[in-house]
């Protein structure tokens, strides 16, 4: 069962368009790093594809009918998109779900400290990371800082190019014999995973009269944090307090980038799952008055185990759909239970692709490789599939269908060999519902690494199957 390398279908034209896709993805993941960023911008690009904020329709009062679109955010970090279809929603849903969480060091409520005359700031790390990838890069720091009087400020430092970076430093290797003698969990200790953020003290005050007063002799001592602080007053108007209010993640510095001298790849932060978050949200806009109601659902968390307000856990999906079904004068609790199993989903997140340095993680017959296109697995889970959606063979039989209709490129896979570990996705949760649920995605080398790799072919066929999905589910 060798599937083909789906670049070889292409001409020079149909290359064209693998690029040309792909180097819009390559801007959105550059400059959206964060779940907020990606929800910041996938609501500018619902707005010009002519989307409606939900709540507006709402408070308005308005109704919503076949080829209405309407998006509806929530708390700034995850987004639903819906194209109102001809059909009653009673029927079912298409609907496609990724996360735009990544992999990343969290700044601490109380960051900000002075050690022999350099400030640092205090992480704790989100995700599942190796933590000794993260130290000597150059680092940014995105986010947003909640003031008390309501208004929040954004801070992004560390992406343009006459930015400064930070980081991590990392021991010298020639005091590290110690050190290299370690294991890998322990070479870097996340406690360790402290930033470096500045080293210049602010000018000496000019009056030292009153030097006995103790917290001038504390702010003598600790003068390069003042500095620091005073320099954040003057950028962004915060104070060392509005760190208690605070979401700011430090995430590589620097655009993703072509990889590979034929360039068909691409290196950059975040592939996980923004390659699957974009593709779908692009096939979501393009969706106009589809015969079933499309759906985009993209979420935060799922990296630490989708809970909390902003997860797939969250009641918030299913709220938006009753909202939505009710300004389509076709709401009831009955209607709505229907609605969601009669629902068909691709619920989307990157797969390990075939690695020829790491080769005997995999089985061979059953693995994501780079040019081969989307990727289904009918379960992922760990310890004999535990923990994972396992789709249905009749819907893996309708999507086949679909696929080879609309002549997308796909191939099936798990992660990695039987008992070498594994992971788990969104699926499961949706599948609660009783709807028929698959998780597909795109092949990732280096998954939660700092600089992850793609295919540029196998997230256009991602794109291809989103549209396909859309269409004909
Ligand atoms: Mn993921
Ligand atoms: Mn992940």
């Amino acid at each position: 069962m060798e599937r083909k390398n789906a670049w070889e279908k292409y001409d020079e034209s149909g290359k064209k368009d693998v690029f040309e896709f792909s180097e819009k993805y390559r801007k959105f993941i550059s400059s959206c790093k964060t779940e907020r960023e990606c929800v910041k911008e996938s609501v500018e690009l619902a707005k010009a594809a002519g989307y409606k904020d939900l709540y507006e329709v709402i408070k308005n009062n308005e109704t919503l009918s076949a080829g209405d679109k309407v998006y509806a955010v929530n708390m700034n970090k995850a987004i639903v998109l819906f194209s109102i279809g001809k059909k009653p929603m009673e029927e079912g849903l298409n609907i496609l779900g990724a996360h735009i969480d990544s992999p990343r060091l969290d700044i601490k409520q109380n960051p900000l400290y002075e050690d022999n005359g350099l400030v640092l700031m205090d992480t704790h790390y989100y995700g599942g990371i190796k933590k000794y990838q993260w130290v000597a890069l150059p680092l940014a720091l995105h986010g947003v800082v909640a003031l008390k009087d309501g208004t929040s400020v954004e801070v992004c430092i560390g992406e343009k190019e006459d930015d400064p970076v930070v980081g991590v430093s990392d021991l010298l290797i020639h005091l590290a014999s110690e050190q290299m003698t370690k294991k890998a969990d322990k070479v870097v200790e996340g406690e360790d995973l402290n930033v470096l953020v500045g080293s210049m003290p602010a000018a000496k005050k000019t009056d030292d009269s009153d030097s006995e007063n103790n917290q001038d002799v504390k702010e003598e001592k600790e003068r390069v944090k003042a500095n620091i602080l005073s320099l954040l007053k003057e950028k962004y108007g915060i104070e060392e307090e509005d760190f208690l209010s605070a979401e700011l993640c430090v995430v590589p510095a620097g655009p993703a980038r072509d990889y590979g001298f034929d360039k068909s790849m691409i290196m950059g932060y975040g592939h996980d799952d923004k390659v699957c978050a974009y593709p779908s949200l692009i096939a979501q806009l393009e969706s106009v008055k589809p015969e079933k109601t499309s759906v985009c659902i993209l979420v935060d968390k799922e990296e630490i185990g989708s809970v909390g307000a902003t997860g797939m856990h969250s009641r918030f999906f299913e709220n938006m759909v009753a909202e939505v079904m009710d300004r389509c004068g076709q709401y009831s609790e009955l209607k709505l239970r229907r609605t969601l199993t009669n629902s068909c989903m691709l619920s989307s997140d990157v797969n390990s692709a075939f690695d020829p340095n790491y080769a005997n993680v995999n089985e061979k017959k059953n693995t994501a490789y780079f040019g081969k296109g989307v990727v289904f697995m009918k379960y992922t889970g760990s310890r004999g599939k535990s923990g994972s959606n396992d789709a249905s063979a009749e819907y893996i039989g309708k999507l086949r269908k679909i696929m080879d209709d609309n002549n997308v490129s796909f191939q099936t896979a798990e992660l990695g060999r039987v008992d070498l570990g594994g992971g788990g996705t969104i699926a499961y949760i949706l599948a609660n519902y009783g709807m028929n649920v698959i998780d597909s995605g795109v092949g990732v080398q280096n998954m939660h690494a700092p600089y992850e790799v793609i295919s540029k072919v196998d997230l256009y066929e991602a794109y291809k199957s989103y549209k396909a999905f859309l269409k004909d589910a």
